[in-house]
């Protein structure tokens, strides 16, 4: 199909013969015509068995955990796909990790319900979670797995049983290099360690696998951008978001430099936002009153788009949130995405008060997965063969949300 085939009429209407489901209205400037049929063309190279593809190479290298070897031969996995996909210009971020002494992670288990196994109903007390929402209806356990044993696939208890060791660190990223405007960026971001004794296939395989996806539809030969978009796949996030951390304490103060100058080479772009993706398969609501979550995913799934209100760019990550909310609605095929308030624990925390800052998520992070809604989180369980098409098709729609924006915010165009 010719994706931007048009016809001008004798009244000097121009319509669409491309994207007949989305009519021109009358008066609308053509560039946005255009953009539209861009943005179509692209979700359209989205497919579910390539995401699914892209998970499962993920889930090769086990939980994927920082400080080890299986995590950094991800990264090079990682880095030669996305070589592949034509985004060659592939960097690492090089940092250091040091635990702090003789702590137990902490992190991501204020929301446990201290250590039963059945579920609680939240009292007319107002209970706030992490991020600042408020915590309603029935609650379930939470928590990291430390256990080996309790991963019952001896091949993949092995694979996972080189602990965690301190020192140098890397994360990789590769930049689609913007046409009109390469001193101006979009980062779009998941993180690629994991943690629990599975294999981090949703948390977060499945972040990954959508900016891989993301990545590889924009690096086509025949797409430019205006402004620039940096693919990142985090490290470190289980541990505190260290990566994404690190990224900002080296990166922010160079932004927009022109380096050297007069070359037109910017090494980091000035930031016009940075969009996070984690967690994104695995919606079947609130925990039952036996504590167990329903095997089945629910009819309402829906994408959570968070921001944070207390955040220095409230206003602006909320107008980014918005964006997300539009392109889900035009160019999602089967789930509606929701905008809240509340985004916290997650790589998109570090940049909220420098940047508009968004994450996508399968569910609200504090109020609903803090909560118990997502039983594999951290766990044994968080395996690819645990999650059904409904849910793998739930992180596509993920993507494609995300893919649409991106054209539509960067001025994706086609050439002939
Ligand atoms: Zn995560």
């Amino acid at each position: 199909m010719r994706p931007n085939l048009i016809m001008v009429s004798a009244c000097g209407l121009v319509i669409s013969l491309a994207t007949p489901a989305f009519p021109q209205r009358a008066g609308e400037p053509r560039k946005a015509l255009d953009e539209t049929n861009v943005a179509r063309v692209l979700v359209e190279r989205l497919d579910l068995d390539l995401y699914k593809a892209t998970i499962k190479g993920l889930t090769q290298f086990g939980d994927r955990r920082q400080g080890t070897d299986r995590n950094k031969a991800a990264i090079d996995w990682i880095e030669a796909q996305l070589k592949s996909y034509g985004c060659t210009n592939t960097e690492r971020l090089k940092y250091e990790y040091q635990p702090p002494a003789g702590s137990v992670r902490a992190t991501n288990q204020a929301g446990a319900v201290g250590g039963e196994s059945t579920a609680r109903r939240s009292g007319t007390a107002t209970t706030t979670t992490q991020g600042g929402g408020r915590a309603r209806g029935v609650r379930a356990r939470t928590g990291v797995n430390n256990d080996p044993n309790a991963q019952l696939d001896v091949k993949l208890r092995q694979l996972n049983s080189q602990p965690a060791m301190p020192g140098s660190r890397e994360e990789i990223y590769c930049t689609k290099i913007g046409t009109a405007h390469p001193e101006e960026m979009y980062i779009v971001g998941a993180h690629m360690d994991g943690i629990g004794w599975g294999e981090a296939a949703n948390d977060d395989g499945s972040g990954t696998a959508l900016v891989m996806e993301v990545a590889r539809v924009l690096s086509g030969a025949d797409v430019q951008t205006e402004r620039s978009i940096r693919f990142i796949l985090w490290n470190n996030e289980e541990t505190g978001t260290n990566g994404s951390h690190a990224y900002v304490d080296q990166r922010k103060d160079l932004q927009g430099q022109e380096v050297p100058p007069g070359s037109g080479k910017y090494p980091e772009p000035k930031w016009l936002g940075m969009i996070q993706h984690d967690m994104m398969l695995f919606d079947h609501g609130m925990p039952l009153e036996d504590g167990t979550v329903s095997k089945e995913q629910r009819p309402e799934a829906d994408i959570n788009i968070e921001f944070q209100t207390s955040a220095k760019f409230a206003a602006q990550s909320q107008a980014l949130a918005w964006v997300f909310e539009s392109t889900n609605e035009k160019y999602a095929t089967d789930y509606p995405a929701a905008v809240s308030s509340h985004m916290t624990n997650t790589d998109s925390g570090p940049f909220q008060d420098v940047v508009a800052a968004i994450s996508l998520r399968e569910n609200e992070r504090g109020t609903q997965i803090g909560n118990g809604w997502d039983p594999q989180w951290h766990q044994p369980t968080d395996l690819y063969i645990t999650y059904s098409n409904k849910d793998f098709r739930l992180g596509l729609n993920a993507t494609q949300t995300t893919l649409a924006a991106m054209a539509q915010l960067a001025g994706a165009k086609l050439k002939k």
